[in-house]
């Protein structure tokens, strides 16, 4: 702990005094660009791997970086994303996974969560990405299991973002882009899926948004009348 209140320490004494002006301003404008929504993991720090300053992404975060759909839960995340939507009207939003990520690993393996009653219910919202890992990649080794369900898990939730009427009505006006990312750990990199191509590839500056096959089939039966 004392390492941390040191830490505000330069903050205040350093840090702050060179940035008075943005603070100031940032006291009566809260305008941000983007929307992340990504894993509680201390290990994925969005500022520092965007290089962006303060009011710049809007942050959602939890273990596995879930959106639980609208209709089954109407928490945190939904009037997150709603304020995100109808008030920010954000037009970007970041579903970042990463590497190495526990909740994915307690999906995979869901013994590692057995005495953990709040987080095994937690994990239910990536019942469809464990199935498809399950049904596709079910006789490769762990570790690659984990990085398939990772990227599956980034897909799911980019399809319950779907659900949120918020979203799906800027969506349908395309007044709201989504992207889909996976964050390497041990390499710095990042990889942003690519519908085109159905994988995900390194990020490039300039790559669009992506539109999944399956949402675009789910959004075509919906918006048909
Ligand atoms: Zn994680």
């Amino acid at each position: 702990m004392d390492k941390i209140l040191r830490g505000f320490e330069h903050f205040q004494s350093d840090v702050f005094p060179h940035e008075r002006d943005l603070f100031a301003h940032l006291a009566h404008h809260h305008e941000p660009r983007a929307m992340m929504i990504t894993c509680a993991d201390a290990r994925v720090d969005p500022s520092h791997i965007l290089q962006t300053r303060p009011g710049e992404v809007f942050m959602l975060r939890n273990a596995g970086n879930m959106v639980p759909a609208y209709t089954t839960a109407m928490g945190a995340e939904a009037a997150t994303i709603e304020y995100a939507m109808s008030v920010l009207e954000l037009k970007h939003i970041i579903v970042c996974g990463h590497t190495d990520c526990g909740a994915m690993r307690a999906v995979l393996k869901p013994e590692l969560a057995g005495e953990l009653p709040a987080v095994r219910n937690w994990l239910r919202h990536a019942s469809c990405a464990r199935r498809i890992v399950q049904d596709r990649f079910g006789h490769e080794e762990e570790e690659i299991r984990l990085r398939r369900l990772v990227e599956e898990n980034v897909m799911e939730q980019m399809v319950n973002l779907h659900t949120h009427p918020s979203v799906a009505s800027r969506l349908l006006a395309g007044a709201v882009s989504l992207y889909g990312w996976v964050y390497e750990i041990g390499t710095g990199h990042v990889f942003a899926y690519d519908a085109g191509r159905n994988e995900f590839r390194p990020l490039q500056p300039g790559m669009p948004a992506q539109m999944l096959p399956r949402m675009r089939t789910a959004g075509n039966a919906a918006f048909a009348d």
